[in-house]
């Protein structure tokens, strides 16, 4: 269930605690006793009367020993067996057309690629955001952008520190805008906390390309200061931007990212792609996906079109059939899966520090590792020793192979 909140938050969603507000609920079943029956069945009720709007996903042992019965309980809109437990994400983003555009688009809740953990704690910078993109509802929801004042981030990031936590990530609904209100920059922010903190790792999570100031990368020169940026793309198309009322050109952004990758060693980008904009053709569509190719991402979030009532895009005509964006949307994930393996590909043979975030079993090894991340945001594994405690620790690796799954590096400590 852990992997599956990791996963949704990866596809764009939010996790709820409360019942009658979740678009879609899972129940995961047990039928080890008769009493455990009872429980799920009680589980899956309790989810339908509470909340008949929501999709209802039943999966587990229950469910999987009998799918007819549960798919004709009250209000159950998918059986998902065992067998497909593992991929009970794709499938029910698949099936269900789950909301699943961004609503915030830079909140860490959607940019989850940067999950929260006891290592990692999000520092929320600014909120608001002045722009006013065509499928984003944050303008609306948010209203005028406002900053924190520096003293304050840094305090609360000497705070986590001494709480134990090893990376503070910078978050905001539009960070790019921090400081306008106050008069000092985003620029000016980040090259404090580096002065007043003594966190080991500083990111951002995600900033709007156009926002970029000039002088942005020589920040990258301290490295406390880690190599990655995730930077929206949504579309690669110059005419589907437009609609969108994006403010980066694919050209500009082209020439950010050719910047970035000049300036600063093994830097990683990776993205946010909207597939199935109203409008979008087959000939906008290929000239997305060959830009995206030619771009090379270390990793995509795809989203699905989903219009947000109030926004523009929600009125705009031809909309992009379901068949169409699930088409798109499965090419597109085929190439993600090529460019993240290229980006490991590219990173292979380097030594490179590791915040080490826990222990996992692997399948590569056949035994349990433990895991973490690189500077530039890539996962890695390295062999457990018994007696070895490396949580939280800061750990020099150098990366030697690339995980069965495509997705994680192996690497070997040569330095604790
Ligand atoms: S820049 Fe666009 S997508 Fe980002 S928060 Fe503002 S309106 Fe939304």
């Amino acid at each position: 269930m852990e992997t599956w909140s990791r996963e949704f938050q990866e596809h764009g969603h939010q996790l709820t605690q409360v019942l009658e507000l979740a678009d879609m609920v899972v129940v995961n079943s047990c039928a080890v006793t008769a009493e455990a029956v009872r429980k799920s069945r009680k589980a899956m009720h309790r989810a339908h009367n509470r909340n008949p709007e929501a999709k209802l996903v039943v999966t587990g042992c229950y469910a999987s020993l009998d799918p007819v019965t549960t798919a004709q309980d009250m209000g159950v809109d998918m059986v998902i067996g065992n067998q497909d437990k593992d991929r009970l994400v794709e499938i029910v983003s698949r099936e269900l057309e789950l909301k699943s555009m961004p609503q915030l688009a830079t909140e860490p809740g959607v940019n989850s690629l940067l999950a929260r953990g006891r290592q990692r704690a999000f520092v929320k910078v600014q909120d608001g955001c002045r722009y006013n993109c065509t499928f984003c509802i944050v303008t609306l929801a948010r209203g005028e952008e406002r900053s924190r004042p520096i003293a304050d981030v840094a305090d609360e990031i000497n705070k986590l520190h001494s709480e134990g936590i090893q990376e503070a990530v910078l978050t905001g609904v539009h960070i790019g805008g921090y400081g306008n209100d106050l008069g000092i920059t985003l620029t000016e922010l980040i090259q404090t906390l580096l002065k007043q903190t003594s966190i080991p790792r500083l990111r951002i999570g995600a900033i709007e390309p156009w926002d970029l100031p000039k002088q942005f990368w020589s920040l990258f020169d301290n490295p406390r200061f880690m190599p990655h940026l995730h930077l929206p793309l949504q579309s690669g198309s110059d005419t589907i931007l437009r609609r969108m009322a994006r403010r980066c050109k694919k050209d500009e952004f082209a020439q950010l990212v050719a910047s970035a990758r000049t300036r600063i060693p093994n830097f990683n980008i990776t993205t946010d792609v909207i597939v199935g904009f109203p409008g979008e053709g087959e000939q906008e569509w290929h000239e997305s996906l060959e830009f995206i190719q030619q771009t090379g991402f270390g990793h995509l979030h795809i989203f699905a079109f989903s219009p947000r009532t109030g926004t523009l895009a929600a009125e705009m005509p031809r909309r992009v059939d379901r068949d169409t964006m699930r088409q798109r949307s499965q090419e597109l994930h085929d190439l993600g899966m090529q460019m993240k393996r290229d980006t490991l590909l590219q990173n292979l043979g380097h030594s490179c520090e590791v915040l080490i975030e826990g222990q996992e079993e692997c399948s590569d090894h056949g035994s349990a590792v433990w895991a973490g991340y690189t500077p530039n945001f890539l996962r890695v594994k390295v062999p457990y020793a018994a007696g070895d405690d490396l949580d939280n620790r800061i750990v020099t690796v150098k990366l030697e192979a690339i995980g069965a799954e495509g997705t994680t590096l192996l690497g070997r400590i040569i330095k604790e």
